[in-house]
């Protein structure tokens, strides 16, 4: 199987249907920055937390009690690390931009600059801000869609962020890309788990050059 049914296989498998709710430009930000290393459902609760403890926009977060972010974010994990990113985001908005509705009025590049500014801002995130915000037509890799594309030989070990987002982006048809990255992650989570992938069930194991690693009696 060429490279490109790789993925559309996967795609088929993981029949992933999923609408992006519209949200305004710093909620999305926010959300993007709480769902680091945490599940889809514990980001939805700190993020509903969020807004109706204290609201989700600059002024809001800047003007709240500490406790309370702790209290709100809590649900999501490493609150430490994202409280700070959240209010470095929200502070250089205000001092940068004044208000938050500049953030759409932004060309992606201009945003990409002025987000990559903010620690704990990567592309990652302002790739998925770009796809779900702006629609465009791009596959953000996170860690599941890093480690199935080194897996099935589509990246190499060494390859960086945007390397393996081009060399994706070089197999799925254009309009097809944001359901490959939820695809992929659907994929990772379930079938090609970090420990222990589950190649047995696989529906890529004949052509996918690691199944053999991971098949071995000896693993
Ligand atoms: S065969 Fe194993 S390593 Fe390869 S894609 Fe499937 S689960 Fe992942």
């Amino acid at each position: 199987m060429e490279k490109k049914g790789l993925i559309r296989k996967i795609m088929e498998e993981m029949k992933v249907e999923r609408e992006i709710e519209k949200t305004g430009a710093f909620e999305t930000l926010v959300a993007t920055i709480i769902s680091q290393n945490t599940n889809d459902k514990n980001t939805e609760r700190a993020v509903n937390r969020l807004k109706s403890e204290i609201g989700l926009n600059v002024k809001s977060i800047l003007s709240a009690d500490r406790q309370k972010l702790i209290e709100c974010l809590k649900p999501a994990g490493l609150y430490n690390v994202k409280i700070p990113r959240i209010i470095e985001l929200a502070k250089r908005i205000e001092h940068e931009l004044g208000d938050e509705s500049k953030l759409d009025s932004m060309n992606d590049e201009e945003l990409r600059t002025f987000l990559s500014k903010v620690k704990g801002i990567g592309p990652k995130t302002i790739d998925i801000f770009l796809a779900f915000r702006r629609k465009r037509d791009i596959i953000p890799v996170d860690t599941h869609v890093s480690r199935v594309s080194r897996r099935l030989g589509i990246a190499d070990k060494g390859d960086g962020y945007f390397e393996i987002r081009r060399k994706l982006e070089d197999l799925v048809p254009a309009g097809d890309r944001l359901k490959a990255h939820f695809s992929l992650i659907a994929f990772g989570r379930k079938i090609c788990t970090a420990k222990r992938p589950k190649c047995i069930i696989c529906p890529l194991r004949e052509e996918c050059p690691s199944s053999k690693q991971f098949l071995s009696p000896l693993q």
